[in-house]
C-alpha cells in the first residue's frame, strides 16, 4: 500500500481517465480504514455497499457515462450528517442505532458527483466539545500521537484524513469544528458561508452558526469538494442562492495585489504557543513575497467571541435539542409510568455530561428573567462585532491569524475544566459568529513539532479568494507533506 495515499483530485482524474478502476480505490481505502482503527476515528463502515456502488461506477464508465468530478473518491462523513444507509448517531446514546430516513444533500450531492461514502466518523456528542472527548463511544487518537487529541469535533473526519484513509472528508463547523481539528492533525479544513452549503440533513445544534465544511489534504482538493457541495437547495430556508464558482480552476491565479489583515493584538493574547506565532509570522512572509499587501488590524470585540458564542450557541442548543425526547428520534427509556418521566430518563440517561450542561446553560440564558441580561445581549454584541467585521472588510480583502492557540492538547488535559476546553475556539467561532468562509491551512511541519494551522478569513461568499490564497501558502510549504 502506497505510504502517501493520492488525493481526491488525482484519484478522480486516474478513475476518469481508466486509469484504475473505482472498485480497486475503494478496496485500497477500506483496507486503510482497517489500518487506522486504533484511532477509532470511525462509528459505522459501509464496506459491502461502497464496493457495490465502485462497480456500479465502473460499469458506467464502461458503457462511456461520464461519472463526475469527484469519481471513485471515498469519502467519511461526520455522523451528525443524515445518511440514508448507515446510522445517523451524533456520537449519542440518544441516537444510537438511529437511521435517518434521506440522505442529506451535500452527501446526495457528493455521491451524484461520483464520491463513494465508506464510513460515518466519531466526533463530540452533537458536535459539542474540541477534543472529541465527548463522544459517548470514546474518543479519537491523534494520528500522530495517540495520547493526544485529534482535536474536535470533527476529530474522527480529521484522523481519516490526516491518517490517509480517505483523501476527503465532511465535517461541520458550528464554532470551530472543522477548522481546529484541521489544524490540530495538519490537514486543510474548510468552513464556507453560511447559506454556502446546504445544511438539510445535517443535525442541528447552532442553527445560526452550523455550517457543513470539508476536510482534505490539500487545498485544491477542497475547492473540488466546495464546488461539488455548494449551491442553493430549496430544503434549507437559510440557503443562499449565490452562484457556485469554478473554485479549483482559479487557484494558479495568485493573489497580486490583494489585501490582508493579520489580526495581530489578538495573536498576542496570553496562551498563544510560540509555535502557533510563528506559523503566523512565516505566513505574512510567505504571503507579502507572492504580492499581497499585509498590514496589522486591530478587531476589538474579538477578545469577546467566547462568552458571544457560547451564550447564543448554547441557547441555540436547548432549543434544538428539544426534539431528542425519546417520541420520535431513537432511544427510548422503557418501564415508565407518564410521559414526564419517558422525558426525564431518555434524556437524562440518553446525553453526555457536556450536551446537558448546554442544554442548561442554554435554557438560563433563555429564560425569562435572563434573557435581556444574556441572551439578547450577546445577540447585540454578536450584531456590534458582525459591523466591526463589515468595516474591516472594507480596508482589507482577507484577514488572517492563527487557527487555535495550540498545537494538539493531550487527552484528559482539559476534559474536567470546560473553560479551558471553550478557550481553545478562540480564533476559529469569529468566523461562525459573522458567517464569513474561513478556511485552515497547515504551517510547514518542523521536525518534532505538532501541527499547527494558519487561518484565513475572507468575505461572505468569497471562497473563490479564500481558496486562492490558501494556494499560495500551500506552495509557500504550507502544506500536509503527504498530498500527492
Ligand atoms: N468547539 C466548539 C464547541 O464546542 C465548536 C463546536 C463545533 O463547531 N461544532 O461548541
Amino acid at each position: 500500500m502506497n505510504a502517501a495515499p493520492p488525493t481526491a483530485a488525482r484519484i478522480a482524474t486516474a478513475v476518469t481517465r481508466s486509469e484504475c478502476s473505482a472498485e480497486q480505490v475503494v478496496n485500497e481505502a477500506l483496507a486503510r480504514l482497517d489500518a487506522s482503527a486504533g484511532l477509532n476515528a470511525v462509528l459505522h463502515r459501509n464496506d459491502a455497499r461502497a464496493l457495490e456502488r465502485a462497480r456500479g461506477l465502473d460499469e458506467r464508465r464502461a458503457r462511456g457515462e461520464p461519472l463526475g468530478a469527484l469519481a471513485g473518491v471515498p469519502v467519511a462523513i461526520k455522523d451528525n450528517i443524515c445518511t440514508r444507509e448507515l446510522p445517523t448517531t451524533c456520537a449519542s446514546k440518544l441516537l444510537a442505532g438511529y437511521r435517518p430516513p434521506y440522505d442529506a444533500t451535500a452527501v446526495a450531492k457528493l455521491e451524484r458527483a461520483g464520491a463513494v461514502v465508506i464510513a460515518k466518523t466519531n466526533c463530540d456528542e452533537f458536535g459539542m466539545g474540541s477534543s472529541n472527548e465527548n463522544s459517548a463511544f470514546g474518543p479519537v487518537l491523534h494520528p500522530l500521537d495517540p495520547e493526544r487529541t485529534p482535536g474536535g469535533s470533527s476529530g474522527g473526519s480529521a484522523a481519516l484524513v490526516a491518517h490517509g484513509a480517505v483523501p476527503a472528508a465532511l465535517g461541520s463547523d458550528t464554532g470551530g469544528s472543522v477548522r481546529q481539528p484541521a489544524a490540530f492533525c495538519g490537514i486543510v479544513g474548510l468552513k464556507p458561508t453560511y447559506g454556502r452549503v446546504s445544511r438539510w440533513g445535517l443535525v442541528a445544534f447552532g442553527s445560526s452558526l452550523d455550517q457543513i465544511g470539508t476536510l482534505t489534504r490539500s487545498v485544491e482538493d477542497a475547492a473540488l469538494m466546495l464546488a461539488v457541495i455548494a449551491g442553493f437547495d430549496a430544503r434549507d430556508a437559510t440557503s443562499a442562492e449565490e452562484p457556485v464558482e469554478d473554485y479549483r480552476g482559479q487557484l494558479a491565479q495568485g493573489t497580486h495585489g490583494v489585501r490582508i489583515g493579520s489580526l495581530s493584538d489578538f495573536v498576542e493574547a496570553d496562551g498563544v504557543e510560540p509555535e502557533v506565532s510563528l506559523a503566523v509570522e512565516s505566513a505574512v512572509h510567505a504571503l507579502r513575497e507572492a504580492g499581497t499587501a499585509v498590514q496589522d488590524v486591530s478587531l476589538p470585540l474579538a477578545r469577546e467571541t467566547i462568552p458571544i458564542y457560547y451564550l447564543i450557541a448554547t441557547a441555540e442548543a436547548s432549543s434544538n435539542l428539544a426534539r431528542f425526547d425519546g417520541v420520535r428520534f431513537g432511544a427510548r427509556a422503557g418501564g415508565v409510568a407518564s410521559l414526564q418521566e419517558l422525558y426525564e430518563r431518555t434524556r437524562g440517561g440518553g446525553f453526555g455530561a457536556e450536551v446537558k450542561r448546554r442544554i442548561m446553560l442554554g435554557t438560563y440564558a433563555l429564560s425569562a428573567g435572563y434573557y435581556d441580561a444574556y441572551f439578547a445581549r450577546a445577540q447585540r454584541a454578536r450584531a456590534l462585532l458582525q459591523s466591526e467585521l463589515d468595516v474591516l472588510f472594507e480596508k482589507v480583502d482577507l484577514l488572517l491569524c492563527p487557527t487555535a492557540p495550540q498545537s494538539a492538547f493531550l487527552l484528559g488535559e482539559r476534559i474536567d475544566d470546560p473553560l479551558a476546553m471553550y478557550l481553545s475556539d478562540v480564533f476559529t467561532v469569529l468566523a461562525n459568529l459573522g458567517g464569513q468562509p474561513a478556511i485552515s491551512v497547515p504551517a510547514p511541519a518542523r521536525p518534532g513539532a505538532l501541527p499547527v494551522g494558519v487561518q484565513l478569513i475572507a468575505r461572505r461568499f468569497d471562497e473563490a479568494l479564500l481558496l486562492r490564497t490558501a494556494a499560495v501558502l500551500e506552495r509557500a510549504g504550507f502544506r500536509n507533506e503527504s498530498a500527492s
